[in-house]
């Protein structure tokens, strides 16, 4: 299934909750004492690498509407056909 326009709701569910990706963080780093005792671990995604993330799902049933970069093509037409008006 090819979308040409930019959605703003689900086409599956209808839903306009919102979408996600799904990342895989390799590398991140998990810090702790010589206790056992957990550090500050704010910065433990800083430095991961990212890989996936490739499908956009829809939060409410779960489904692909497309790939990520066919989404941000239709973003980057979309606020370019915005910014000419
Ligand atoms: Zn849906």
């Amino acid at each position: 299934m090819a979308i040409k326009q930019l959605p703003d709701r689900c086409p599956h569910c209808g839903s306009d909750w919102g979408i996600y990706t799904k990342c895989t963080y390799h590398e991140v780093r998990c810090c702790e004492g010589f206790n056992g005792e957990e550090l500050d671990n704010g910065e433990m995604y800083d430095n991961a690498r990212v890989t996936g993330g490739n499908l956009v799902y829809c939060q409410s049933c779960d489904k692909v509407i497309c790939r990520l970069s066919t989404l941000e093509k239709l973003r980057a037409a979309t606020q370019a056909r915005e910014e000419k008006s």
